[in-house]
């Protein structure tokens, strides 16, 4: 895959690559620029982007998790530290920067809003004011890296300013964003008082990238009413007087190779064999996700209570493992989240629990790589509940991890990764009769049409995989220049989206 995309890297004429993303990709430890430890961040966004930072030699600016009492921007460090292949500019935030930039106006106002959750959004100016001066930070920190002339990709909810303010002041050369959570509809969007300001930030971009066509629909129809631009929507495209700005569908991929190749390994199949022993039924059901409120985790267990009481028969055939990611725990919200999860695990064990087995197991906890697909391996089933979710990755990892070809995925039709993985079982996370049917539906299910939903399930997978996604947006990008990857193509029109696929799941 490294040598492929360094290839892609080098036909697209990209020379010079600065990645922007709230968390750098790598945790530090150590005083000042002493740095004594750089622990890998685990995150779908890290596995996607590291690759190609490497290929490129390029730099990530982010938080590397220091907080300092005076905030300023950090120093530059080669990563990994025992054999550099790119470098990270730290960010360092102050304390009150750390609250109201991030917990506050990002993961309080800006998370719940574009995920739908309007009631849980938080409105304060202050957090505003600390988003606009964080994020001017960042923009400063990526000029200074560019100095001119680079390929600025900047990620996320977080940092929507960036590529205005990088425009205000004065770069010229190419930036692109990408979205890696839904865009809401006008009528959400609209409570927002930042609003214009958030568009306006937007469109300093040459691209902007979403995973999907209806979050591109949406983007388009809010930046169409609130800023009254000219819109070309069936190509995708925003004119702003001197830039064109092009809106593309791109849902992110997996390396399937990399969790292919893992899920073979012996010592992998020997501890998904153990877990299965230590379970000790019939069927296991695995669901893992980070303890948000977004991914239905409460919903999920009130369709299992529902379960073990339409489907007595079966009680002590099937067990559930229920791996909660601990995520944003200074929160108030989620530590509601995390009683209430706890208090109706222990409820339904208690209903149902027998000869010193429980039906729901829970962990609090985070897999490593290695032990989370040791654990899609042992589980029959993959039950993704999610209320809102830009994509959800861990469903198409379930996928590729199932060497053997069998295995059902249950997934939440707001989950956006529902749009490209037909054979999965569709389930609404809202109705917990659904969610009982369809878990009954899984764990019943024969070999051969667990085998057939598998094949069109890893065939999507496979082919709409990590390097597809790069390939997209570095298409995507080579069209603004006219620059090699462009060439040849034509200048469009590309509708927007034209990289979705269009199956819908089956039921
Ligand atoms: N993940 C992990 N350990 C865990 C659970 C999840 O490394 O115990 C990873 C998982 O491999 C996936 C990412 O975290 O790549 C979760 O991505 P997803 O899109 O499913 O959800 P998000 O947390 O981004 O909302």
């Amino acid at each position: 895959m490294r040598k492929l995309l360094e290839h892609q890297v080098r036909r697209c004429g990209l020379n010079k690559l600065i990645v922007l993303s709230n968390r750098a990709p790598f945790v530090f430890k150590g005083e000042n620029m002493h740095i004594t430890k750089a622990a890998r961040a685990v995150s779908g966004l890290v596995s996607a982007l590291e690759p190609i930072t490497g290929a490129c030699g390029g730099t990530w600016v982010g938080w590397g998790g220091r907080v300092a009492g005076e905030s300023r921007v950090g120093g530059r460090v080669a990563v990994p530290l025992d054999r550099p292949e790119y470098t990270v500019r730290e960010m360092v935030f102050s304390r009150q920067e750390y609250q109201r930039y991030y917990h506050g106006f990002a993961n309080d106002c800006l998370w719940p809003l574009f995920h739908c959750f309007l009631e849980k959004a938080v409105f304060d100016h202050d957090y505003w004011q600390s988003y606009v001066r964080v994020n001017c930070k960042f923009a400063e920190a990526a000029a200074a890296e560019a100095d001119g002339d680079a390929l600025i990709w900047v990620h996320d909810y977080h940092l929507t300013l960036v590529p205005g303010m990088l425009r205000d002041m004065g770069y010229r050369g190419q930036i692109a964003f990408f979205c890696h959570i839904p865009f809401p509809p006008l009528e959400i969007f609209s409570a927002l008082p930042w609003g214009e300001d958030i568009l306006r930030g937007l469109l300093g971009s040459d691209l902007v990238a979403f995973h999907l066509n209806g979050y591109v629909e949406n983007f388009l129809r809010v930046v169409e009413k609130q800023l009254q631009a000219g819109i070309d929507h069936g190509r995708g495209r925003i004119d702003r007087g001197e830039r064109t700005v092009r809106v593309r569908a791109l849902p992110i991929g997996i390396d399937y190779r990399e969790f292919e190749a893992a899920a073979r390994r012996e010592e992998i199949r020997r501890r998904a064999a153990e877990i299965r022993r230590r379970v000790g039924v019939d069927r296991l059901v695995l669901s893992v996700e980070r303890l948000d409120y977004t991914k239905g985790i409460i919903e999920k267990l009130q369709g299992i209570e529902e379960f073990f009481s339409s489907c007595p028969q079966h009680r002590n055939r099937v067990a559930f493992l229920q791996v909660a990611v601990p995520s944003r725990t200074e929160v108030q919200t989620y530590a509601d989240l995390r009683s209430s999860a706890e208090e109706m695990v222990s409820r339904i064990n208690g209903l149902y629990a027998s000869n010193w087995s429980t039906p729901v197991k829970y962990m609090f906890k985070a897999f490593n790589r290695d032990e989370l697909v040791a654990h899609y391996c042992a589980a029959d089933v993959c039950l993704v509940t999610s209320l809102r979710d830009g994509l959800n990755l861990v469903a198409k990892e379930y996928v590729a991890s199932r060497v053997a070809g069998d295995g059902v995925l249950v997934l939440s039709t707001f989950a956006g990764a529902a749009e490209q993985l037909s054979g999965c079982l569709p389930v609404n996370p809202y109705d917990r009769v659904d969610l009982a049917e369809k878990i009954n539906k899984a764990v019943e299910m024969a070999p051969a049409e667990q085998k057939l939903r598998m094949a069109t399930l890893q065939q999507s997978v496979r082919h709409y995989d990590l390097n597809w996604w790069w390939q997209g947006v570095l298409a995507g990008l080579a069209r603004n220049t006219g620059s090699p990857a462009g060439a040849g193509k034509g200048e469009g029109p590309l509708a927007a989206g034209e990289f979705v696929p269009k199956r819908r799941p089956d039921g």
